[in-house]
């Protein structure tokens, strides 16, 4: 065990490591850029492409790059702001929506959830939010959308307390929505922000103010606005939560920030509150117990396995956070699984437009290592002793299809490309019994098409998928004798641990109130 590195702990101090949740369509892609303008990373950026020429061979996904002026293939963005470094990691959310999805959230420190101002909380958030729930990390919200008509900022709270059972505390109110958009009320400084309609952030103009009662509100905002205002605020103040910075710490009250995130609107704001608020990489759960970030050597876990980021190499890259100490190009490490030692040569850290190699990292960040293969989803690297991180856990799929090779001379071929595949995590295999057919469960439908895709390509192999109706998947604990006797109502999952498939919510109350003594697990985390 190596002491603690004054240097070390400074760089691991001012590491941000979060995730962003959102249903498609919130605005996570427009908060991204608005986040990394603030970095001053996207306008580096440009320069980085000008400097380089037509020349440079570009593929599918990086032309996609491009158009959305930010990477939407890797795994994580990174970049300087106020004497903090922030990693934004990367929570595929659309079509590719998948378990990386929610993997990459066991990767991060703390979320930011944003919710569209007239939609409120819904379906993709609430998934993602379950997953940031089980780890207890802290949850930042940004209402987002406020120059257009939304919801009544009271029944988004309620909504936001009522579906997904957090208590929320608002750092700001807005003053007026859509049209009447004024800006918003500052409750921690006691200041008003004002909106202008497509202001950029050297134009907002802040005021400080005495109290959501200073009549300088109403001279700026106009008097209807301002009595509500004052109403709105006293309601809060009387019948809301208190701030508390303990229940934020645990996931347990989220701060709350309105803004719109396109008119750079509250984007700042909420970056330094909660550059403020959220925690630095703290002490993870191993084999030997908390590992420390500042006191432990390197060490991290592959959160994410990507296939094809070059399709001209058909290589992977493992995706490792950093959970503890220091980490160097060269290094040579611990691979605990496989009990060997590698040497890691060529990480790399992914920005906008370009890879860059990485000379050194710290605890919190996230590098991506060429993998030849020898990577899984969970794996531990590590210096000194060896240690395993906690299992990577494996969430309930919501489709599912029996799978098939179709020419049956291909069968070692077929296997070998669904286990490889299948490891790589965007797919989950379960094998029936007594007849060991092989089911895939999948998060986002998509990837069947991925899967049937890569595995003619790959392994010359064609496939035949049938889908099952089946929508829920629950990892079942209980004693032995009682999972031996659900034993044909049961598949198994890779690791062969009992998994029971259902059509329905239905279903799944009924298997609930019929065999009380089983448990019945949304994921495989803690089994
Ligand atoms: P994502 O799917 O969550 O990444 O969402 P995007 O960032 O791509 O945004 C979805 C759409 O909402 C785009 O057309 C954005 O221009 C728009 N949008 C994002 N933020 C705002 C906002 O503050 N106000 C309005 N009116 N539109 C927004």
């Amino acid at each position: 065990m190596s002491q603690k590195n004054p240097q070390w702990e400074q760089e691991i101090a001012k590491r941000r490591t979060f995730a962003i949740i959102s249903h498609p369509d919130a605005g996570k892609t427009t908060m991204t850029e608005k986040l990394l303008y603030y970095g001053g990373a996207i306008r580096e950026a440009g320069m980085v492409k000008g400097r380089k020429n037509s020349k440079h061979a570009t593929s599918d996904w990086m032309e996609i790059e491009k158009k959305r002026g930010i990477s939407v293939t890797s795994s994580a963005m990174d970049f300087e702001y106020k004497g903090h470094r922030i990693n934004i990691l990367d929570t595929p959310g659309h079509q590719d929506f998948s378990e990386d999805t929610y993997r990459t959230l066991t990767a991060a420190d703390a979320a930011v959830m944003i919710i569209d101002v007239a939609k409120g909380v819904e379906a993709q958030t609430i998934k993602l939010f379950k997953v940031c729930r089980m780890r207890g990390i802290p949850i930042f919200t940004f209402i987002n959308k406020l120059d257009r008509h939304g919801k009544d900022p009271f029944e988004l709270l309620e909504e936001i307390e009522r579906v997904l059972g957090i208590r929320s505390y608002p750092m700001n109110w807005p003053i007026g929505m859509g049209s009447h958009f004024s800006g918003v009320y500052d409750r921690m400084k006691s200041r008003v922000e004002l909106y202008q309609d497509g202001s950029q952030h050297e134009d907002i103009r802040f005021f400080e103010v005495s109290g959501p009662d200073d009549p300088l509100i109403g001279e700026r905002v106009g008097q209807d606005l301002w009595q509500q205002l004052q109403e709105e605020i006293a309601l809060l103040d009387v019948a809301g939560d208190a701030f508390d910075m303990e229940l934020i710490g645990k996931g347990e009250l989220t701060p709350v920030f309105f803004g719109s995130a396109i008119n750079n609107f509250g984007v700042q704001t909420f970056l330094d509150n909660f550059l403020q608020m959220a925690p630095p990489p703290s002490p993870k759960k191993s084999s030997v117990g908390l590992i420390d970030p500042y006191s432990h050597p390197f060490s991290g876990f592959i959160f994410k396995i990507q296939a094809n980021m070059n399709p001209a190499h058909r290589d992977r890259v493992a995706f490792l956070r950093i959970c503890s100490g220091r980490f160097e190009r060269g290094m040579t490490v611990k691979h605990v699984r496989l009990g060997k030692e590698i040497k890691l040569a060529q990480p790399v850290q992914f920005m906008a437009q370009d890879r860059e190699i990485v000379e050194e990292s710290y605890a919190g960040d996230v590098i991506g290592l060429f993998d030849p293969g020898i990577f899984q989803i969970g794996d531990t690297l590590c210096v000194g002793q060896p240690f395993e991180y906690e299992e990577m856990p494996h969430f309930s799929p919501e489709f599912f299809s029996r799978v098939m090779v179709k020419d049956a001379m291909k069968h070692k071929q077929f296997q070998k490309g669904i286990m490889q595949l299948t490891e790589e995590g965007t797919v989950q295999l379960f094998r029936t019994y007594p007849m060991e057919e092989l089911i895939l469960g999948v998060v986002g439908v998509l990837q069947f098409e991925v899967l049937e895709y890569r595995l003619k390509a790959e392994y010359g192999v064609e496939i035949t998928l049938t889908r099952l109706p089946y929508q829920i998947a629950r990892w079942l604990e209980g004693e032995k004798a009682a999972l031996d006797a659900l034993k044909n109502k049961t598949v198994t999952d890779r690791y062969g641990r009992p998994v029971m498939l259902f059509e329905s919510e239905y279903q799944l109350r009924m298997a609930m109130e019929k065999y009380l003594n089983i448990k019945f697990h949304e994921s495989s985390l803690g089994l």
